[in-house]
C-alpha cells in the first residue's frame, strides 16, 4: 500500500490492491515482524535505537525513512493509518489524539491568518467551539451556513475563503450535505472540502471519491465501536498530509500505540457492524414512525426523509443514528428518558451498547435558545444511536420510555 515507513525486519503483507473494502479493512497495513504474528503488534515504546551515528544522522535528516521517536513514527500507529486510508481512498492518513486533534491538526496546518473557513452549523458542538473561539484568535474567521442550504454555501464563500467544512448525515437530525456539489464549490473558488465522516464512517460512505480533499474522524465512535478509546484521525493526498504531519511531528497531539492497536482490531469489523446498526436503526425508525405519541422521526433510511434519495446516491447505508420528536415538550422527554431500563442515557454514540440522549440540554445546551429554534433542537427530540443488542429488545426498553411519559 502507499506510504508505508518500512520497519526494521518487517514484512509487508502483500499488495491487495483492487480488493473489496471488506477486506481491506482486515488485510491492509499490516508489517509483520521477525516474530511473525499473526494479529498486528504493538509496540508500547517511546523511541527507536539506530545501528550506528550515521543511521541516525540519516534517519533525522530525512535521508533514509523509519522509526525515530513514537510522537510521529510508531509501528502500530502507523499499521492504523495505513488501514485507514486504504479503506477511505486517499493517499495518507495521519492519526492523532482524538476526534479534535484532527480538526485542529487539519486547520492550523493549512490555515493562515487571514483565511476563511465555510462551516455547517450542524456541526459537532465543539467543532463550533473550536472554530469561533480558538481559530478565531488566530485571525482565521468562520461563516456559518445551513448544512442543506446550497445557495448560503455560495453566497458564504469569499475571496479568503479557503475551506469549507461539514459533517453528513448531521446530528442529531440526520440532514445530509451534497459532498459532489460542495467540493465543486470549493474547487471553484480554490479552497478545500474538508468532511467529517464520523457518523457514516468509509464502510457507507467515501467523501473522497466523491470530490472531498480531506476526510477527518473521531475514531472515538465507529471506528472503535465500543466505547473504549479517544483517537481521531485525518486522511488526504500527500501534499496536503505532509503539512498535516509536519504540524503533529511539531506539536504533538499524538495518538498512542496502544489505542491504535484497538483501533486496528475495531477496522476489522467496521463493514459488519455498520450493516447491522444500519439494518437495526431502520428497524426502530420505521416502528417509532409508527406511533402516535411520535411526531417525528429523522433518519436518512425513511423514504419520508426530504434527503432520502441524496442520502441513497452517496452512502451505501443509512448509519445507526436517528432522531425524533414525541408528543410534549422537555417533561415528557426527560421522563421518557428516565424510563428505559437498559439504554445508556450518555451522549456519545457509535458503540455496540445503545445510547440515549437529550440533546437540547446536554450535547446543543450551550447553544443559544434562538440558535437551538433555527438547528431544530426542540425540547421533546430525543437522540438514539443505536447498538448492537436485540432490536425486539431496543424496541422493548423505548416502550417502557413511552409508558413513563404518560404518552401509551
Ligand atoms: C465526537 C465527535 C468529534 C470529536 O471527537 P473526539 O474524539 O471526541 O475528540 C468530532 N466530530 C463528530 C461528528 C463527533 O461525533
Amino acid at each position: 500500500m502507499a506510504n508505508s515507513i518500512p520497519t526494521e525486519g518487517s514484512i509487508p503483507v502483500a499488495e491487495i490492491d483492487g480488493a473489496e473494502l471488506d477486506t481491506i479493512a482486515i488485510r491492509a497495513g499490516i508489517h509483520r515482524t521477525h516474530e511473525l504474528e499473526h494479529s498486528e503488534a504493538i509496540f508500547p515504546t517511546s523511541s527507536f535505537v539506530f545501528n550506528n551515528a550515521a543511521e541516525a544522522a540519516a534517519r533525522f535528516s530525512g535521508e533514509s525513512e523509519g522509526n525515530i521517536y513514537s510522537r510521529f513514527t510508531n509501528p502500530t500507529v502507523k499499521m492504523f493509518e495505513e488501514r485507514i486510508a486504504a479503506m477511505e481512498g486517499g493517499e495518507r492518513a495521519v492519526a492523532t489524539a482524538s476526534g479534535m486533534a484532527a480538526i485542529l491538526s487539519t486547520c492550523v496546518a493549512l490555515l493562515k491568518q487571514g483565511d476563511n473557513v465555510v462551516c455547517s452549523r450542524s456541526v459537532f458542538g465543539t467543532t463550533n467551539v473550536f472554530f469561533e473561539k480558538y481559530m478565531a484568535k488566530f485571525g482565521v474567521t468562520t461563516t456559518f451556513v445551513d448544512l442543506t442550504d446550497m445557495a448560503q454555501w455560495r453566497e458564504a464563500v469569499g475571496d479568503n475563503t479557503r475551506l469549507l467544512f461539514l459533517e453528513t448525515p448531521s446530528n442529531p437530525l440526520c440532514e445530509i450535505g451534497d459532498i459532489r456539489g460542495l467540493a465543486d464549490l470549493a474547487h471553484e473558488h480554490d479552497a478545500l472540502l474538508v468532511v467529517d465522516n464520523c457518523f457514516c464512517t468509509p464502510a457507507l460512505q467515501r467523501p473522497l471519491s466523491l470530490g472531498a480533499d480531506i476526510v477527518v474522524h473521531s475514531a472515538t465512535k465507529y471506528l472503535d465501536g465500543q466505547g473504549r478509546c479517544v483517537g481521531g484521525v485525518v486522511v488526504g493526498n500527500n501534499q496536503h498530509m505532509e503539512e498535516v504531519f509536519g504540524f503533529l511531528r511539531s506539536a504533538g497531539p499524538t495518538m498512542s500505540p496502544f489505542n491504535a492497536w484497538v483501533f486496528l482490531k475495531g477496522l476489522e469489523t467496521l463493514c459488519i457492524r455498520m450493516k447491522a446498526h444500519s439494518e437495526s436503526a431502520l428497524a426502530i425508525a420505521q416502528w417509532l414512525n409508527a406511533k402516535s405519541s411520535v411526531e417525528s422521526v429523522f433518519y436518512t433510511g425513511l423514504k419520508n426523509h426530504a434527503q432520502h434519495e441524496l442520502a441513497k446516491q452517496q452512502q451505501t447505508g443509512f448509519g445507526g443514528v436517528l432522531s425524533f420528536r414525541i408528543k410534549g415538550g422537555r417533561e415528557e422527554a426527560w421522563k421518557f428518558i428516565d424510563g428505559v431500563q437498559f439504554l445508556s442515557i450518555t451522549a456519545n454514540l457509535g458503540d455496540t451498547k445503545s445510547t440515549i440522549t437529550h440533546p437540547a440540554t446536554t450535547t446543543h445546551g450551550r447553544l443559544s435558545d434562538e440558535s437551538k429554534e433555527r438547528s431544530g433542537i426542540t425540547e421533546n427530540l430525543i437522540r438514539i444511536s443505536v447498538g448492537l443488542e436485540s432490536v425486539e429488545d431496543i424496541k422493548k426498553d423505548l416502550q417502557s420510555g413511552f409508558v413513563s411519559a404518560g404518552l401509551e
